[in-house]
């Protein structure tokens, strides 16, 4: 029987194909725009003269300054750019540093956002903005933050180095996990977050023999558009809990963390809900926290935390943080389960489960 759900369409224009982001002025001008302030990080400055070469009279500037977790100090600069070119909208080239820019100068201005992203993490189909002031993360959700229009160029994506292709495609199918069993999911969510899965499930593979493979970037972009879109629509659980906890309090990187934590906190939960994560088990094997270990393996991702620099006595700390306020997840949380757990990550111990 089909469970009752609420269920809300996305409002963004999702632009999707080779070669597309030769549309971004023309979007830009359907939007009504005509003063575009192009923004990446220093490392995608050339993509970013480029796009704005590309953009014409249309472009008022590039701000290649974005960085991780959106620092207010980065934000400023680039609000006094956005006065000083009186500029109508912003185009976001780049990964989730990059579209966190785009959205915080939305949140403020209200300006429209055209995101080109070239990572998988998902952001940019997200309402979400999370953003950093003196070592505090804090995170705001709210329409105007939700970018107007994506455009996914899967050709941006072949210079992504394997190594982030793979931690950031594990990052966007952490999104999809969690929302497999989400208390607020909808038949819609269900069928985009396995259907992103299978994706990836399939490109990593590929992408880790040859990182060039362009159907392979093609398939990993598309799951990357599903993966975001749900993390956008319902709640996320322990998974997303325990990653907020490492990168917040102990500063390990983002999308690293997600994919060494992802086998660990799908093992925990598979025993609570192993209809809902069936999407899980029919690509990973039915011991989908080990099937998804194996495949980490098999692909070349990190697979302990202990490699991330966090000290086995940072254990305790996060284990308390991490059950401190948490999210609602389908089986209970108690700390002892938590640390043991993180312990099992800490070593990079293969999930029973
Ligand atoms: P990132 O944007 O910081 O990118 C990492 C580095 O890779 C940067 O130097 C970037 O310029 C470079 N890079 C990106 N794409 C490239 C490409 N195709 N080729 C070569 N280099 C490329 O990292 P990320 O993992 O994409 O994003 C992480 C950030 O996103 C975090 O701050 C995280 O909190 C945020 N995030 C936000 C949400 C949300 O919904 N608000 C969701 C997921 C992640």
């Amino acid at each position: 029987m089909t469970r009752a759900f609420t269920y809300r369409g996305s409002a963004a224009h999702i632009v999707f194909g080779a070669g597309k982001r030769a549309e971004t002025g023309a979007w830009v001008e359907t939007l009504g725009c005509s003063k575009a302030l192009v923004l990446s990080t220093p490392h995608q400055a050339g993509a970013a003269n480029a796009l704005a070469a590309a953009l014409g009279g249309l472009a008022v500037g590039v701000f290649a300054k974005a960085a991780m977790h959106t620092p207010v100090g980065i934000t400023e600069e680039a609000m006094a750019l956005v006065k000083a070119t009186g500029a109508d909208s912003v185009v976001s080239l780049g990964g989730g540093s990059t579209t966190g820019l785009g959205k915080v100068i939305a949140y403020r201005t209200d300006l429209p956002q055209f995101v080109i992203p070239t990572t998988y993490e998902g952001s940019e189909v997200t309402p979400i903005l999370g953003q950093t002031e003196g070592g505090r993360k804090t995170t705001v959700r709210g329409d105007c933050i939700l970018p107007e229009v994506v455009i996914y160029d899967p050709d941006l994506t072949t210079g992504l180095p394997l190594s982030m292709t793979i931690t950031s495609g594990l990052n966007a199918m952490a999104h999809a996990a969690e929302a497999l069993y989400a208390q607020d999911r909808n038949p819609v969510s269900c069928l985009m977050a396995a259907e992103g899965l299978s994706a990836f499930g399939e490109a990593l593979p590929l992408l880790k023999a040859d990182p060039a493979d362009t159907g392979a970037r093609s398939a990993a972009l598309y799951g990357a558009w599903l993966c975001g879109t749900v993390l956008g629509t319902v709640g996320m659980a322990l998974h997303h809990k325990i990653c907020h906890t490492l990168g917040g309090s102990f500063d390990t990187p983002h999308a690293e963390t997600h994919a060494i934590m992802l086998p660990h906190t799908v093992g925990f939960n598979a025993g609570a809900v192993p209809d809902q994560l069936q999407p899980l088990a029919d690509l990973f094997g039915s011991t989908p926290g080990a099937g998804l270990f194996d495949f980490s393996a098999q692909i070349g991702a990190p697979r302990a935390l202990r490699d991330l620099g966090l000290s086995e006595a940072d254990l305790d700390r996060a284990a308390d943080i991490a059950t401190e306020n948490p999210y609602w997840n389908p089986r209970p949380i108690d700390r002892a389960s938590i640390r043991h757990l993180l312990q099992d990550a800490w070593e990079g111990t293969r999930p029973a489960v």
